[in-house]
């Protein structure tokens, strides 16, 4: 079931723990010891240095054309997600992911929304579209309304998906939980220029990793929780195909500082990577505080 909400990565088995920064400095203390499961490994080259392409891939993090066919520009762009694969049809549908949350924004009553993260290793892999970071062994959970929801992975989007008053910033993280129904909530935080924020350190680390490839690194769960002390919440969809429309969506209202030199990691792994904002509909955006 989470595979399915969530996707996979990016059509290809290999896995590597190398960081591809040419070794001068290891950024990720945990490598040497870490799992892997490199099912191509040794027939493909990849474990001789990691920077050999592959044939599904074209040439990396910024083409943007994945083996999963869709892509954020041009003829597979987020215009055409819904006509690429019968499985997409969703991308078309009425209550879809990012919005603007200016837009019939109301006050509502207040839902209490609880992140409770630990630390854990999280296994962070370029997919072709974001550096996605899943989670280890930890059990950090999001509860909402009373129903827990285990923190699955964390991603980024440069610029941000949501936006408010038409303006996006300079990238939005998500951090993607589901409950055992299945029901995902993800809890997004819009990223600005401003102090760097170090615990990001270790995720940000793995920015220059190659499509398709895989580091562990140790995570700070409670170190980059966003502040949910006041926050929007509406029913969405995954901003990414399938685009299910299984989504209860928060996106806090503090946002989350990180420096220039942050933001131009997440850049020069993935530019562009949002999706536009879609229509509201007859949907809310609620205001807790
Ligand atoms: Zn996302």
């Amino acid at each position: 079931m989470r595979n399915q909400m969530l996707g996979t990565i990016g059509g290809i088995g290999v896995l590597l723990l190398t960081a591809c920064s040419g070794g001068e400095s290891d950024p990720v203390p945990s490598a040497g010891s870490a799992h892997v499961e490199p099912s191509g490994q040794g027939s493909d080259g990849y474990a001789s240095d990691g920077h050999e392409s592959d044939g599904n891939e074209s040439d990396g993090h910024d083409s943007g054309q994945n083996s999963d066919g869709w892509s954020y520009t041009g003829d597979t762009g987020p215009e055409a997600w819904a006509e690429l694969d019968a499985s997409y049809a969703a991308c078309a549908g009425d209550a879809q992911s990012p919005v603007d949350l200016s837009a019939g924004a109301a006050a509502g009553a207040t839902a209490a929304l609880e992140l409770a993260y630990t630390a854990s290793s999280a296994t962070v892999t370029d997919d072709g579209h974001t550096l996605k970071a899943e989670v280890g062994e930890g059990g950090s959970t999001a509860t909402l309304d009373g129903v827990a929801h285990d923190l699955v992975q964390m991603h980024f989007h440069a610029p941000s998906e949501h936006t408010v008053d038409g303006e996006p910033a300079a990238a939005e993280m998500h951090f993607v939980h589901a409950a055992d129904d299945g029901g995902l909530l993800v809890v997004g935080v819009l990223a600005t220029e401003g102090v760097e924020d170090v615990a990001w350190a270790p995720y940000l680390s793995a920015a220059d990793l190659p499509a398709g490839r895989s580091v562990e690194v140790p995570v700070d769960w409670a170190g980059i929780a966003p502040d949910v002390s006041a926050y929007r919440q509406y029913p969405g969809s995954l901003t990414t195909p399938p685009c299910s429309e299984t989504v209860t969506w928060v996106v806090a209202d503090a946002p989350l500082e990180l420096s220039a030199e942050q933001i131009a990691a997440l850049d020069a792994a993935f530019d562009d990577n949002a999706r536009p904002t879609q229509p509201l509909g007859d949907r809310e955006v609620v205001l807790h505080e």
